[in-house]
């Protein structure tokens, strides 16, 4: 591993000692002579022209520098100014990206494979020649579906153009007609799912087909329980594609609820499945209990009800059984939920099926804070702004935002006189140094879920006190 020097962490401050900088390209020198590695090629510029002048540069020498570059980034020098312009939420005001062309390659198509998502669709996948492009190796491009894959027209053994940009997914740019094999055939969508076999359907006016097999379907049970686990869902953490495809191919789980049955035993006799990571999961699964509302409601996989549709849900009818109740009229009243939405959730509370997943969920210990309306939960910390730092004992940095939001507070991502609380945890950076200059009230843990019981918001514990108690 090797790394080019273009910033500071965290440093002893100018007045107990450390060293000072005017700006960014002064900081860059002193890194320099201090034996770090720099980038070579930074240079000051001066008005748009500069700055184009460079990028201009830069991009003739791209093909040519020793690592692979999507653009170069403008900075402002003067680190006063940075200081004064700060940051929207975590992108600097001071610091700008300006892009290269995306990069393509030639490579050939060896295969047209079909995969089957979390909601059935079916995607047919160009299965490429290892070509490398854009800083990556690509094998795989998505073709979308039908009709974007009749009207690319990408035949197995055909030679494409593949861009990518970016963590953008690859794509297909287009054929080389010229280069076509003779007898190559044109992809046609299967009419039968190619994983569990049911009739797959294009339905009128829709660009994507769908397997029919709902759960009965395995790449549908697998991809339902990744989308349950996934972070910004209920979050098991550690539980990846490779074991859900395990448990699932081995018969170990069938339904989300047989996630929380799981025992050590099951997972043992799993391959490559040392104990350790068994209880690490079963921790993951355990902690993953007790969740929020909206996490819950985005991790069941609901068509259409993403995140925000989710919270919206939440915050309108306070708990699962009054989402699980409302009629589609009801359901309208929900700021930003209209017509194809509520259908869907009433479509999905409708299937015996459905029910009986969320039931099992709550008999296996799932909680979750009802009552999180809005407009009559009490908001204790209602216009209060709060900054996190470091990694709390307990709580994830996710958890903490989504409790402190609940209540009514601001959370920020960066220290201002401003700022009512800094809530620090474990490697604490400089944030914590700057609410110490500023004055600004320290909690830990056990002090931010005290604020969040209502407890102390004029008077927080001391922070060094509940340090010591830790
Ligand atoms: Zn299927």
């Amino acid at each position: 591993m090797s790394f080019y020097a273009y910033g500071l962490g965290e440093i002893t401050p100018p007045e107990q000692g450390g060293p000072a900088f005017d700006t960014h390209f002064q900081l860059l020198q002193t890194l320099n002579s201090w034996g770090f590695p720099v980038v070579s090629s930074v240079e000051r510029a001066q008005g748009a022209t500069g700055l184009v002048a460079y990028h201009e540069r830069i991009g003739a020498l791209r093909d040519s520098l020793p690592f692979d570059i999507d653009g170069v980034v403008y900075k402002v020098d003067s680190l006063a100014l940075q200081r004064q312009m700060g940051f929207v939420t975590r992108e600097p005001r001071w610091a700008i990206a300006h892009k290269y062309p995306a990069q393509e390659q030639l490579t050939t198509v060896l295969d047209i494979d079909v995969q089957v998502g979390r909601t059935g669709k079916l995607t047919p996948v160009a299965k490429l020649a290892p070509v490398f492009v854009g800083g990556v190796t690509v094998t795989n491009a998505t073709l979308h579906n039908a009709d974007e894959a009749r009207r690319k027209d990408v035949r197995v053994g055909d030679t494409v153009i593949v861009r990518r940009a970016g963590d953008v997914i690859p794509e297909v740019v287009g054929v080389l007609a010229n280069k076509r094999p003779a007898g190559a055939q044109m992809f046609t969508m299967p009419d039968r799912c190619p994983v569990c076999g049911s009739a797959a359907v294009r339905e009128p006016g829709e660009a994507d087909t769908r397997c029919t097999g709902g759960l009965f379907c395995s790449a549908q049970r697998k991809q339902a329980m990744l989308h349950f686990a996934q972070r910004r869902a209920v979050e098991v953490e550690g539980l990846g594609d490779k074991l859900v495809d395990q448990l699932v191919d081995t018969g170990v789980i069938n339904t989300l609820p047989d996630l929380y049955r799981l025992g050590l035993t099951a997972l043992a006799s799993l391959d490559r499945m040392a104990e350790k990571s068994g209880q690490n999961i079963l921790q993951a699964l355990e902690k993953s209990k007790q969740t929020t509302l909206p996490r819950f409601l985005f991790g069941l996989g609901i068509r259409h009800v993403g995140e925000a549709t989710a919270k919206a849900l939440a915050r309108h009818f306070g708990g699962l059984d009054a989402v699980m109740a409302a009629t589609q009229e009801q359901l309208l009243e929900v700021p930003d939920i209209g017509p194809i939405v509520a259908q869907s959730i009433r479509t999905f509370f409708d299937q015996p099926h459905n029910r009986e997943v969320v039931e099992q969920l709550r008999a296996c210990g799932m909680t979750w804070d009802e009552g999180e309306r809005t407009a009559q939960a009490p908001k204790p910390l209602a216009g209060k702004t709060v900054v996190l730092t470091g990694t709390l004992p307990t709580l994830s940095r996710d958890q903490a935002k989504d409790r402190l939001e609940a209540a009514g507070a601001k959370v920020a991502g960066s220290v201002s006189k401003k700022t009512h609380y800094v809530v620090a945890g474990a490697d604490a950076g400089s944030k914590l140094d700057k609410a110490r200059e500023f004055g600004v009230k320290v909690l830990d843990e056990a002090g931010l879920l005290a604020l969040l019981d209502g407890a102390g918001v004029d008077d927080p514990p001391n922070p060094e006190k509940t340090d010591d108690r830790a």
